[in-house]
């Protein structure tokens, strides 16, 4: 590759860095333990100068890294050789369509900053992930989950078009504003969830809601975590529906406390649910909330309460939101990011207990108990870093085969990257990711977009 020509495409020196001045985090993801190398990093601004670069790299077969907010924490991020592009200048809300109730944008728009935008102006875009400084971009390349996956689904369920700019530099419309799509293969379904390995996403065109009037919070307390995952099962179970359904271990609630310098409103019990509803009226929602009650409580809750202030809502909501930074601030951890069938939670819970005495290895979990997505955190404490590399290899390929036994998948919303590629490829059918393989040499031949990452 020769510098000299990139400068062609992006003259400006500050969106074009040489490899020897990349600043590290342009190197790696949210964890910053790994750290790759690159010849050039990108920051383009239209998708014209997207479909130059790519063109220019699948000529000369030069691989090409995508990122956007950089959160992720599955190494995804991390190039080996060749470009960076980083889609973060690429920012702009191209349109708010009341009429189609769409929004068009471009892939480095901050979640935070649009949802903040479209309630001001009554509307509502649900997906939801903890890491709001994530990008639009990103979360459709990971198939972002998050906390009101329950009610309103996930990141894909919001996708109705995407342009891409495909390997070999063509620019390409996939879906449109059309609410049903039935023509064809889906092939915007397929670049949803595929991190960076199949095109590069230049524009969006997002499925809005009407913002509901109102929303409450509820904690309930447990004497113990199986308790509480079988108070999950009753909530859904319930007609009380949900927005978000989350569980915690007394254990991290204390981290969190820590961490954020805010109260849990209660203590003194061992494991906790908490959920939120919302909707356009008082009553209802709180006729919902007392179905939730009557759930928690036949499934052994000692104590409930309900938060229709506002400020205390949204501190107990930053108290789980900050739960991942809390633990990592504590040690050196592994993310884990499982999704079991619902009413699998508790066997996987049970499970890491076993398994926990078994190694001797601290493992604290909480996550998205509503569709079975649990976050478990393991634990290095002050081993040194051969131990811990083999120790954590050993109960990995334990938790991820027990996964596999219970019906579940080794990522429900983090995607695979590179720190779940091994523990995936042995669990999953050597056919399908044969098709992987094959739909990825369809759209990028020579292999150039984010090689060995996930199933590639
Ligand atoms: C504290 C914390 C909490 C989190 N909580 C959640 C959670 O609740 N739910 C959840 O789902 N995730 C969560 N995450 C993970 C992370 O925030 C998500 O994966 C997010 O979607 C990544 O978005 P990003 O903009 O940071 O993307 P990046 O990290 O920049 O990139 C992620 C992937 O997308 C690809 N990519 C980025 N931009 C493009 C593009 N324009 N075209 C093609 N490919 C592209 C990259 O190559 C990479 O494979 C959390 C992370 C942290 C640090």
């Amino acid at each position: 590759m020769r510098y000299k020509d990139l400068t062609k495409i992006i003259p400006d020196t500050e969106r074009l860095i040489p490899g020897d001045r990349i600043e590290g985090k342009y190197l790696s993801d949210a964890l910053g333990r790994s750290r790759g190398v690159a010849s050039a990093l990108l920051f383009p601004l239209t998708s014209e100068e997207v479909r130059l670069i790519a063109a220019y790299a699948n000529e000369r077969a030069i691989p090409i890294t995508a990122r956007s907010g950089g959160t992720n924490l599955t190494g995804s991020t991390v190039p080996h050789g060749g470009l960076v592009i980083d889609f973060s200048r690429m920012n702009r809300i191209l349109e708010i369509d009341r009429e189609t109730l769409t929004a068009t944008v471009e892939p480095g728009v901050v979640l935070a900053d649009f949802q903040g935008l479209l309630e001001a102006q009554g509307l509502f875009y649900p997906p939801d992930p903890g890491e709001k400084t994530s990008t639009i971009g990103g979360n459709i390349a990971t198939n972002a989950g998050g906390m009101r996956a329950v009610k309103y689904g996930v990141t894909r369920d919001y996708v109705r078009a995407l342009e891409i700019v495909t390997a070999d530099g063509k620019i390409l419309w996939l879906g449109g504003k059309t609410v049903k799509d039935a023509s064809g293969l889906s092939l915007k379904n397929l670049i949803i969830g595929s991190e960076g390995t199949l095109a590069l996403i230049t524009k969006i065109v997002l499925k809005l809601i009407p913002l509901p009037a109102k929303t409450i919070a509820a904690v309930a307390a447990f004497p113990n975590l199986d308790r509480a995952a079988a108070g999950v099962n009753r909530i859904i179970m319930s007609a009380s529906g949900p927005t978000s359904v989350e569980f915690l271990e007394r254990e991290v609630v204390k981290l969190g406390e820590r961490f954020s310098g805010l109260s849990f409103p209660l203590d003194k019990h061992e494991a906790f649910i908490i959920a939120s509803f919302d909707g356009g009226d008082d009553d209802e929602i709180l006729q919902r909330v007392s179905l939730i009650e009557q759930a928690v409580r036949s499934a052994g809750a000692e104590d409930f309460a309900v938060l229709e202030d506002t400020q205390a809502q949204a501190d107990m909501w930053r108290i789980r939101g900050c739960l991942v930074k809390a633990v990592e601030a504590v040690s050196e951890q592994e993310p884990m990011d499982i999704v079991v069938p619902i009413n699998k939670i508790s066997d996987f819970i049970a499970y890491t207990h076993e398994l926990e005495a078994e190694s001797g290895i601290r493992m604290v979990s909480f996550g998205h108990a509503g569709d079975g997505n649990i976050h478990l955190c393991i634990i290095r404490g002050d081993r040194e870093q051969n131990l811990w590399e083999e120790a954590l290899d050993r109960v990995m390929t334990k938790l991820y085969r027990k996964t596999a036994d219970l019906g579940g998948l080794v990522s429900g919303e983090h995607g695979i990257g590179i720190a779940k590629r091994s523990y995936y490829l042995a669990n999953a059918a050597p056919e399908s990711i044969a098709l992987m393989r094959a739909v990825k040499s369809a759209f990028d031949p020579n292999n150039i977009l984010n090689p060995g990452k996930s199933y590639s």
